[in-house]
């Protein structure tokens, strides 16, 4: 057993006593590229990164759910019986949240999911994904855990449906109006591979990156801030779209692409145009990327990351000085491409760098930021990784 697996496994014993049934993992994210469009229908090009959460679980011969979780102090207890979405709150209401929206499925799904066959689980989890740090921890959390569930219970739920578990309890639970991205990326991420989403149809395909191959890899630069208005920009920024998307006579601005811009100008106001302008031009530039990946490598996707920086920064207003430090640093100090990634306010950027270039790259955006007065940012390279699996 690796050091991570028997953390986690000690863990367990620690808290619950005896052994865990098995143990289950799943990673964060981050997006490459594809920002705000995952709720508007479009496309996102996420990876699975090598930071992962482990849940160690153990089913219940009653009705009850124990959670914890290394991060956080005590256990939170729940009936199946009670579990209810409207009255859990803090870190446990997103095990619990999934713990809900999966039991929820098995009831409502096809005969042979037997909702008898949900028993009460000891659930504990350890991990290594920084928290509000941009990748998504929540969702790792949720992944982990649809996943020990869905084979605890023996519900046979398949990878797109469990994503639709963790989507639902982030939204439903947690009351965060997310998209799938987060969840798919988690649940079917290849090592040196992204997975491109298509928020439309739920179509996924996994898409070689060649970083390993072309000597090139990925650093996240965490800034360390995060906004107060974060909640409340994603959620106009969600309403701008949808007013933008009415406005237009379309049902999302997935219908719209680069030759509906003049009419879109013609028709919207400017910051509702600007808005609908990201969207449109972000979703294009997914495709670019992926094309980018297949005909020419890695080293030619750079000018996508860095104009769809451009477009949060100028369009969609997303960005922060703290985030435009980070990315014209490391374009300047020669990184292949950089942008903010997340839903912004905040949070971190991403620069595609050779490798030979990493520590310098890095090395000169943490000087900028001194120079700066800003907080230090914590930089560190992350690889596309595995999606969630059994781990034991
Ligand atoms: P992000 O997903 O970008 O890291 P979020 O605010 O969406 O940020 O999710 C962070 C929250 O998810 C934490 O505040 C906590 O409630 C929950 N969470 C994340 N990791 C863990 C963990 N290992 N154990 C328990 N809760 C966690
Ligand atoms: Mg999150």
């Amino acid at each position: 057993m690796n050091e991570v697996l028997q953390l986690g496994s000690e863990y367990f014993s620690g808290q619950f006593g005896g052994a865990p049934d098995g143990l289950w993992s799943a990673p964060g994210r981050v997006n490459l590229i594809g920002e705000h469009t995952d709720y508007n229908g479009g496309f996102a090009f996420p990876i699975a990164i090598d930071k992962r959460t482990t849940v160690a679980a153990r089913a219940r011969d009653d009705r009850l759910l124990r959670v914890t979780s290394s991060s956080f102090p005590g256990v939170v207890e729940v009936s199946l019986d009670h579990l209810d979405p409207d009255t859990l709150t803090g870190w446990a209401a997103y095990p619990l949240g999934v713990a809900w929206a999966t039991s929820r499925a098995a009831a409502g799904g096809a005969s042979g999911r037997a909702a008898s066959r949900i028993s009460g689980v000891d659930l504990a989890l350890t991990s290594d994904v920084p928290a509000g740090a941009g990748l998504s921890s929540s969702a790792a959390v949720e992944c982990a855990v649809a996943l020990a569930l869905n084979d605890l219970w023996e519900l046979g739920l398949d990878r797109q449906e469990l994503a639709r578990i963790g989507q639902l309890a982030e939204n439903r639970v947690v009351g965060a109006p997310t998209g799938i991205m987060d969840q798919s990326a988690s649940l079917l991420g290849a090592t040196d591979h992204g997975i491109l989403l298509d928020c439309q149809s739920l179509l996924t395909e996994t898409v070689a990156l060649g970083f390993a191959g072309a000597g090139v890899g990925l650093l996240v630069i965490d800034t360390r801030t995060s906004h107060s208005h974060a909640d409340s920009g994603y959620a106009s920024r969600r309403r701008s779209c949808e007013d933008g998307a009415r406005r237009l006579g379309v049902g999302s601005l997935r219908a719209l692409g680069p030759v509906d811009l003049p009419r879109a100008a013609a028709q919207l106001d400017g910051q509702t145009f600007r808005r609908v302008r990201h969207i449109i031009t972000e979703n294009q530039r997914v495709l670019d990327t992926v094309a980018a990946l297949r005909t020419s490598g890695a080293g030619a996707i750079g000018p996508f990351l860095n104009e769809s920086h451009l477009s949060m920064r100028d369009d969609f207003e997303i960005s922060t000085p703290e985030l435009d430090l980070a990315v014209a640093s490391a374009q300047e100090l020669g990184a292949i491409g950089a942008r903010m990634t997340g839903g912004g306010f905040g949070g971190a950027a991403l620069a595609l760098v050779r490798n030979d270039d990493a520590g310098t790259v890095a090395g000169g955006i943490a000087r900028a930021f001194a120079r700066a007065g800003y907080t230090a940012p914590h930089i560190f390279p992350v690889t596309a990784s595995e999606g969630a699996r059994r781990e034991l």
